[in-house]
């Protein structure tokens, strides 16, 4: 099938309260360019440099998430333009997105993303510290920072007894401060898990190799 096709079929396969974010981190511009005539605006890259170059070269009404891990001092090359980071998972991290925010007189929306997996390789915040941080004042330290939401990665794994546990873990802390934190996006799902990840409640799917074919690499 084509990207076109495809993004048409995951559309048809997810309700329309969840929103797709097609993840085209490797894939070259003429690929995106593919998904865009499809219909698609909204597209995840993993690399602040590969993501500002995407967004140079292609039409400004594309909105650009980073899902990637954030070196803080690469944070400032992609505060003029990106639209949501889902990966803001380390206090540093968020003081300096609100520093760099602040610079260029802007408020970026930001998710907090959550360790819910059980390995060790994954980035995310524990989710002691997540509780912690959401809990008291701390994210008025950040005012040019705007959460909107929670985002996590389950296992690697075949087992999906295991990651429907981590993906409700997600889902609860979500729960827990959705009112009190104006929180209103969960960001959990990809390729091999959305559906799973809808089940249990996600409101943002993250979906690169079921529209773009296999990378070759990351
Ligand atoms: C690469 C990546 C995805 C997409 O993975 P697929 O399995 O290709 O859908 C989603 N989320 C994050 C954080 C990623 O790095």
């Amino acid at each position: 099938m084509s990207i076109k096709e495809n993004i048409k079929q995951l559309q048809h396969n997810i309700p329309d309260t969840v929103t797709l974010v097609a993840v085209s981190k490797t894939k070259p511009i003429t690929a995106i360019q593919e998904a865009y005539d499809g219909g698609q605006r909204i597209f995840g890259e993993n690399k602040i440099q590969e993501m500002s170059e995407k967004w140079e070269q292609l039409p400004k009404d594309i909105q650009w998430h980073m899902i990637g891990h954030v070196q803080t001092n690469k944070v400032k090359f992609m505060i003029p333009y990106v639209s949501l980071i889902h990966s803001a998972d380390r206090l540093k991290l968020f003081k300096e997105i609100n520093k760099q925010a602040a610079l260029v007189d802007r408020t970026v929306d930001v998710l907090l993303q959550v360790k819910i997996a059980q390995e060790d390789t994954k980035y995310g915040m524990p989710t002691p510290e997540a509780i912690a941080f959401l809990e008291g004042n701390q994210l008025d330290n950040y005012p040019n920072v705007n959460v909107i939401g929670l985002m996590g990665m389950a296992s690697f794994t075949d087992d999906m007894t295991q990651v429907a546990a981590e993906f409700k873990v997600l889902e609860s802390l979500f729960v827990r401060f959705r009112e009190s934190k104006n929180l209103y996006t969960l960001s959990m799902g990809m390729s091999g898990d959305y559906q799973l990840a809808i089940e249990n409640g996600s409101t943002m799917v993250r979906v690169g190799s079921a529209i773009f074919g296999a990378r070759n690499y990351q």
